[in-house]
């Protein structure tokens, strides 16, 4: 069961952001209904899916990042949690379901990732499963989505392809995320991050 996250110090920095109408923060990348998603010709990244959405109007999108915040924050060093940019001498901070080094989530701050880690439903689901890979940088790679059709008679399907960051082949197909590869690599299961590891919040 998540805490409730009245029972937990929020960080100033989380507090900062636009809440619930129950009164928790909402995270920097989750989309809101006040916008919609389509793909764009973009003169750097090709077709691009784009999101008009601005954060704090309408309704949150939970278990969703918008594709345009979840890029800035990659690119710029942004904690996906709280949306500030993370020190280059700071430590940054993952999360994924499984120990392969890429990963959709931006960066976080620890103490950001731990107060999620703790109050979001989805995060606190994960938990038994999750890992936290610890870094001080990461590159990046481009996930396009392809068509592919396996025989003349099947309909193209869509399928998500690795591209390091800027190939030129990758307009080849739809840019919606960009993935991180952290270095040097430091894998601990979530719980045993959680408990021994993460920064106290109180
Ligand atoms: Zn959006
Ligand atoms: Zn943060």
């Amino acid at each position: 069961m998540p805490q409730h996250y009245r029972d937990i110090p929020v960080p100033p920095r989380v507090n900062r952001l636009p809440h619930t109408r129950g009164g928790m923060p909402v995270p920097w990348t989750t989309p809101w209904t006040s916008g919609e998603e389509r793909i764009i010709h973009h003169p750097t990244t090709g077709p691009t899916i784009t999101c008009d959405c601005t954060l704090g109007e309408g309704s949150p999108r939970f278990g969703e990042q918008c594709p345009l915040r979840q890029r800035r924050a990659m690119l710029e060093r942004r904690c996906g949690v709280c949306g500030t940019p993370i020190k280059p001498t700071s430590t940054c901070v993952f999360t994924g379901c499984t120990p392969q080094a890429h990963v959709a989530e931006p960066p976080t701050h620890p103490r950001c990732l731990a107060f999620a880690m703790r109050v979001c439903p989805r995060l606190v689901d994960l938990h038994d499963r999750a890992f936290v890979f610890i870094c001080r940088e990461y590159d990046l790679g481009e996930r396009r989505a392809v068509k592919v059709q396996e025989a003349p008679s099947d309909e193209p399907q869509p399928v998500s392809v690795w591209f390091p960051l800027g190939d030129p082949q990758a307009h080849l197909g739809v840019l919606d995320f960009y993935m991180a590869v952290p270095r040097p690599l430091q894998l601990v299961p979530a719980p045993e991050w959680l408990t021994g590891r993460a920064p106290a919040l109180r």
